[in-house]
């Protein structure tokens, strides 16, 4: 199996919003074959977490945003306390 093929079609998934929950354990399976700046899979796979709110699984319309130094924001928490975030 091609798994970086694989991990390209589990992102299509996450972003049709029809990952299944075997999908879902798949990719944890595979995280340590994910690239470290690839925020969009890593949160799917539980790898990082919002730094206010534990936030561990991305909601429609609340992704994680990488802020540096291994931290992560959800936006409703960026929203909340004022930050903002360069990108
Ligand atoms: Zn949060």
């Amino acid at each position: 199996m091609d798994i970086k093929k694989r991990l390209e079609y589990l992102r299509g998934e996450i972003r049709n919003e029809c990952i299944s929950y075997g999908e879902i354990a798949e990719l944890q399976s595979l995280k340590e074959h994910i690239e470290d700046g690839d925020v969009e899979l890593l949160q799917w796979a539980e790898e990082i977490s919002c730094t206010y709110c534990n936030l561990d699984r991305p909601e429609k319309d609340n992704k994680l945003i990488d802020i540096g130094d291994g931290e992560y924001v959800c936006e409703l928490c960026i929203k909340c306390e004022g930050l903002t975030v360069d990108n």
